[in-house]
């Protein structure tokens, strides 16, 4: 088997190259991947400059790009000239190239998928198994999986390590008023609910709660999207796939802390049924909240949730949410936004962030837009007055309902396009890897 496998060098700086590949004929930087004389030569010269995270973020690119240039066959990496970045960060973005979504195509993707050689491989199949989890979830379309579908998908993928519960009906609208009332428009087969994920360690000291947005569609409610704006909104259980997608990563390896999952799960849809704009209604807190735009509908179901979330008294809440276009509009689609309200854990999932590749950025709790919340008949609206800074103003809301226990926002797009590295499209796990380099590191 030995003498069969393709060895892979990769070069970040000129001193590396060895005289074999100097003589190569090559046109850098057009073509930095290339074969010759049965090796394969990668020119990382112009990553030299990047900061951490875009070069880890480089290196889980090229291990996809490596994966289509490779097509079959068995290759190791032979040198690798970077300290500060890892083969795993390279070996996991290969694993990732064996995805596919063909489940409604009668011609099925048939892949001869090359193999890299490596130590990670445990750790890498594990991460694999969650991410492809959270693609498949958030590629299946709404007819197929409504908040009781997504439930019980989660609960059987969960089974092993987790107990589990649902609030419906009745006792939703008692409970968890806003879920219920996002959710009222929905026709009988897709009734709103709140789950509850429970993976406790005996000798944990510290508890730390995941809540994901489950929107399994979003129509923007009365306050209609247009087509365009609505293609996608399958993928507004994102951040619901991936807070599953993070906690099965979480209790497959070695945590100490305990850890509850809440999913709020609805679908926001048009019917006679609806909540209007201008609705006020109370929430679990206690509150009024006046729905100034029934597309605003995912920061209301987390509210209720996050309530509930500081009554188990919690060390950290982490929501995972597709929750604004605007966090798009400031960073583009590959690159979610975090929140918190905590100094010292921005810093750790910045250095997480940096370290695994896997990208988060913050941006700020600012306080003076708390203000374009403010309602004339009741406590405080669902949206903003301006029609600037609409991450920061949702995450404001959120912000409402957490008094003085840590806590961290994500606004994800949960969904990935074609690019240079892979002609994939579809949903996709973000942020969850540094979440859980962070968590491991900072709660055990
Ligand atoms: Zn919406």
């Amino acid at each position: 088997m030995e003498n069969t496998r393709t060895p892979i060098l990769i070069f970040f700086n000129n001193d590396q190259i060895t005289s074999e590949a100097k003589n190569l004929n090559f046109s850098y930087p057009e073509e930095y991947i290339f074969k010759e004389k049965k090796k394969i030569f990668v020119f990382l010269n112009h990553a030299q400059k990047f900061d951490q995270l875009q070069k880890n973020h480089l290196i889980f690119n090229i291990g996809m790009k490596l994966h289509n240039f490779c097509k079959k066959g068995t290759f190791y990496i032979d040198f690798f000239g970077d300290d500060h970045s890892s083969i795993f960060t390279l070996s996991l973005g290969w694993a990732l190239m064996d995805y596919s979504f063909d489940k409604f195509k009668k011609n099925k993707v048939k892949k001869n998928s090359p193999k890299l050689a490596h130590s990670h491989t445990v750790e890498v199949n594990k991460q694999k198994k969650s991410i492809f989890y959270v693609r498949d979830l958030i590629n299946n379309p709404a007819n197929i999986l409504g908040p009781k579908d997504l439930y019980l998908n989660a609960r059987n993928f969960l089974a092993k390590d987790f107990k589990s519960k649902k609030v419906i009906g009745k006792k939703l609208e008692e409970e968890f008023p806003l879920v219920s009332f996002v959710g009222r428009g929905s026709e009988k087969n897709r009734e709103p609910l709140l789950c509850e994920f429970t993976h406790k360690n005996k000798k944990s000291k510290k508890k730390v709660i995941l809540i994901g947005k489950g929107v399994t569609f979003d129509t923007g409610g009365l306050n209609l999207k247009l087509g365009n704006g609505m293609s996608l909104m399958k993928k507004d259980m994102g951040g619901a796939a991936n807070s599953i997608g993070l906690a099965n990563l979480i209790s497959q390896s070695s945590n100490n802390f305990d850890l509850v999952l809440l999913l709020a799960l609805v679908e926001n849809s048009v019917s006679a049924k609806s909540m209007r704009p201008s609705d006020i209604v109370r929430s679990r807190k206690g509150d009024y909240i006046e729905i100034g735009d029934t597309d605003a509908e995912g920061r209301l179901i987390l509210a209720d949730a996050i309530t509930y979330a500081l009554e188990l008294k919690p060390d950290l809440i982490i929501d995972l949410a597709t929750l604004t276009g605007a966090s798009r509009v400031a960073l583009g689609t590959e690159v979610p936004s975090f929140f918190t309200n905590d100094e010292e854990i921005a810093e750790k999932i910045t250095y997480s962030s940096n370290l695994v590749g896997d990208p988060l950025w913050r941006l700020p709790l600012w306080e003076n837009y708390e203000n374009q919340l403010v309602s004339a008949h009741a406590d405080f609206k669902n949206i903003g007055n301006s029609s600037f800074g609409g991450a920061i103003t949702a995450a404001l809301f959120l912000k409402k309902f957490v008094k003085d226990i840590s806590w961290v926002h994500v606004d994800m797009m949960a969904w990935t396009r074609p690019n240079n590295f892979s002609s994939y499209e579809g949903g996709e796990a973000m942020g969850i890897r540094a979440l859980l380099h962070f968590l491991l590191n900072n709660y055990n």
